[in-house]
């Protein structure tokens, strides 16, 4: 049947008319129109002629055709940058899977009122030797946050007030303290400008060295010539990578062109937008999850109208409305917080690759654990790879030990804690050096090992371990298999095969029962809850109130604590046994991330890693900082297994709150899948449980399917979305689809 109607959004960006009106398609149209296109559409009493974007066409009336107003034309003449992102928006949405609005709510911010915009900005007040005094006096006093906030005064002394509470994690009651004193004052004004351009004259701009130059030159030497140029600089943390982004940047803006750069939010710390600001000044704008939705369309707008020639910040800076982008820069690439966890489940790496293509910019990946899918892109030609091998500054890299816990067990050891590492912390915290204990927990779901011989209780046919459920039945969240528990070992017979419970509560018990005397704090979702106490507690850390940080993956990423020496990873495997086909790409990148942290300031730092695996490739790997040794390993597996890079896989995710109902639509899902894929021989697995069955009362399965060519994928799933549309069955079942 033909399609003879459209769904035209007028104005996404405005909260009232973010839905669609039904348009009717003039004959000489039919055909031709595509969602995500532009038209020019009469439009409420007065049917003045504005222009909507098409997002989705159908061959049914809502109501009455005959009251139905017409579509007048095709716009296709707009280049702006606007109709460039909704170009963008269709493709996130044919590539992803979404309705069209959300594709667009996705690029295109919603506008809301902003108030009076007002900014306020901190200068200091005092001389600089005054400064430096003061500085000494906090130092001595032990008021740190006093003294931090000093110190970076003294170094750039108007500030916005943004930087200082955000980034420097300087509370209101101190800067009420240090103003009734005279040594700051604040000021609102009225207009934001950034005032830290004007005053940063004496900076002192680091010269490139000659492997940044060569990383730096090579990329502008073929700057027009390779306008969609892609590459990967994978260099260790403190290599320098960011010194080489704000070179090409520079470029980038003396050609009248403007650069993103996406940093994961939890990385995007103080001195690093400082150093944006200091080198590119007011023309520089961050964005981060705290800002409102109008903030955040109002920083959208200064871009568009080209007051900013640079956008920092985490994956929605990638839809900055820049009117001629020449670069997009995305640091630590290989952060899983690139990929969206709402639908459209975009990932931020692919969406700027093909913002770069559609837009003529290059696009610039770095990473000091690159993900597999950028690797191999660098090693199958698609980007060209950069490596940067030394530490800008001269450091030296932490001693990276690791401890087998089967063998201190075997020995009588049954502390969390193996001997090598108490002895570390015993020395260090004597020296007044503090511990980072790392409880490596990321998707953890119940597998089942054994203590004697690190032997963990697998899926026959998919290579992920089983987890353990409170019914006693071990299953595999791919592919829905299982069996009764295990009770023991079938390698060597223990009786000492079960699930790691330890959690970093009973870590910090035992710690404290261990070292009294010292300071412990923890971080993880139970201590972070409020909206400050992140930052918190980190800062708490920084300022050395404490001798001891326990936490999750939060404390490994993106902080410097200069004055720590020990890094204790308490269970490496707890990453490594997943379900997630992914699982030693992560535990490798989170071990080599740990082991960055110790020994930062000239003390020897000590890295323990502890496992009851130390013969997998991924903590060897990590223990040597080999990455290509890793990468080979990883490949051969994903290989054999068929797992992207080297093929693609679509997950799609169904949850509903009747259990039955979502098992039944799951069984029709999969027959349609293997009807729809015809005679291309995708595999199919599952349905499945989720490793987190059921969520305030919804119960969630997952379907795989795994192919080597993306387009059958992409394929299938665009059929499955209609199918689902038309079905009666699947309307109390909500579905997403993530595509990798
Ligand atoms: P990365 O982004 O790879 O982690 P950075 O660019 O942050 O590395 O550099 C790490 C540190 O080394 C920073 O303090 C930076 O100022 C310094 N640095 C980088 N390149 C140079 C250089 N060529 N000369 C002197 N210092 C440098
Ligand atoms: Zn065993
Ligand atoms: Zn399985």
């Amino acid at each position: 049947m033909q399609e003879c109607y459209a769904d035209v959004i007028v104005d996404i960006t405005s909260e009232k008319l973010d839905r669609p009106f039904q348009y009717r398609i003039p004959e000489e149209l039919r055909g031709r129109l595509e969602p995500g296109m532009v038209v020019e559409i009469p439009f409420g009493s007065g049917n003045r002629c504005i222009r909507g974007y098409v997002t989705g066409l159908t061959s049914h009336a809502d109501y009455d055709p005959a009251k139905m107003k017409e579509i007048r034309a095709v716009v296709t003449d707009s280049s702006d940058a606007q109709s460039r992102l909704i170009g963008l928006a269709a493709w996130i949405r044919d590539r992803y899977g979404s309705t069209m609005i959300q594709a667009l709510k996705t690029v295109l911010p919603v506008k809301r009122k902003v108030r009076g915009r007002e900014k306020k900005t901190v200068y200091l007040e005092l001389s600089a030797e005054e400064g430096r005094e003061k500085l000494a006096f906090f130092e001595k006093k032990h008021q740190t946050a006093r003294a931090r906030l000093l110190a970076a005064l003294l170094e750039e002394p108007v500030m916005p007030y943004e930087l200082v509470t955000d980034k420097l994690n300087i509370t209101a009651p101190v800067m009420k303290a240090l103003q009734e004193q005279g040594i700051i004052s604040v000021k609102r004004e009225k207009i934001y400008r950034n005032p830290v351009a004007e005053l940063s004259g004496e900076q002192t701009r680091v010269l490139l060295n000659e492997e940044q130059r060569a990383v730096a030159g090579a990329i502008i030497g073929e700057w027009e010539e390779n306008p969609q140029g892609r590459y990967l600089l994978h260099g260790v943390t403190g290599s320098g990578k960011t010194e080489v982004y704000m070179e090409l940047i520079a470029h980038a803006v003396s050609r009248g062109e403007q650069a993103i750069v996406l940093i994961p939010e939890i990385a995007l710390t103080y001195q690093t937008v400082l150093r944006f600001y200091r080198r590119f000044g007011d023309r520089v704008s961050v964005i981060n999850s705290r800002l409102s939705a109008g903030e955040r369309y109002d920083q959208f707008e200064r871009a568009r109208q080209g007051e900013l020639d640079v956008m920092i910040g985490p994956r929605s800076a990638l839809f900055t409305p820049f009117p001629r982008l020449g670069i997009i820069v995305i640091d630590e690439e290989h952060e899983p917080a690139y990929q969206s966890e709402l639908t459209p489940r975009y990932h931020a790496r692919e969406v700027a690759l093909q913002r770069g293509k559609m837009e003529n910019a290059r696009v610039v990946l770095g990473s000091a654990t690159p993900s597999l899918e950028a690797y191999y892109g660098a090693q199958t030609g698609q980007y060209r790879l950069f490596t940067l091998n030394r530490r800008a500054k001269e450091a030296a890299l932490p001693t990276v030990e690791v401890a087998d816990l089967r063998q201190e067990l075997r020995e009588g050891n049954r502390s969390i804690l193996s001997r090598r590492l108490q002895e570390l912390m015993e020395t260090e915290l004597a020296g007044g050096h503090q511990v980072m204990l790392f409880l490596n927990r990321r998707g953890y779901a119940g597998f089942v090992s054994c203590r004697s011989c690190g032997y963990v209780v697998k899926c026959p046919h998919c290579d992920v371990s089983l987890s353990l459920h409170s019914n006693g039945k071990m299953i595999c969240h791919y592919c829905g298999y299982s069996q009764p528990r295990v009770t023991k070992c079938p390698v060597c017979g223990s009786g000492f095969i079960r699930s790691f419970k330890a959690g970093t509560q009973q870590i910090e018990e035992e710690v404290k029962r261990r070292f009294p005397g010292y300071r412990v704090l923890r971080m993880d979702m139970d201590t972070t809850r409020e909206k400050e106490g992140h930052g918190v507690i980190l800062s708490a850390f920084a300022n050395h109130e404490a001798d001891i940080l326990i936490g999750t993956q939060m404390i490994v990423k993106g902080h410097d604590f200069p004055e720590v020496t020990v890094m204790g990873v308490l269970a490496a495997d707890l990453s490594l046994h997943v379900p997630d086909f992914r699982a030693a790409e992560r535990t490798f990148q989170l071990l080599t991330q740990a082991a960055g942290r110790a020994g930062r300031a000239g003390a020897p730092g000590y890295v323990v890693i502890q496992t009851y695996d130390p013969e997998h490739f991924s903590i060897r790997a990590a223990a040597r900082q080999d990455y290509p040794g890793f990468y080979r390993q990883e490949m051969r597996y994903r290989a054999l297994a068929g797992y992207p890079p080297v093929g693609g896989m679509l997950a799609i995710h169904c949850a509903c709150a009747q259990e039955e109902l979502l098992q039944t639509a799951c069984g029709y899902l999969k027959r349609f899948i293997l009807k729809a894929a015809g005679s291309c021989p995708v595999s199919v697995l599952g349905p499945a449980p989720e490793s987190v069955a059921k969520i305030q009362d919804i119960y969630r399965m997952v379907i795989y399917i795994k192919y080597e060519k993306m387009p059958v994928l992409t394929a299938i799933k665009n059929r499955i979305e209609r199918y689902v549309a038309v079905n009666q069955g699947f309307q109390t079942v909500q579905i997403v689809y993530d595509m990798s």
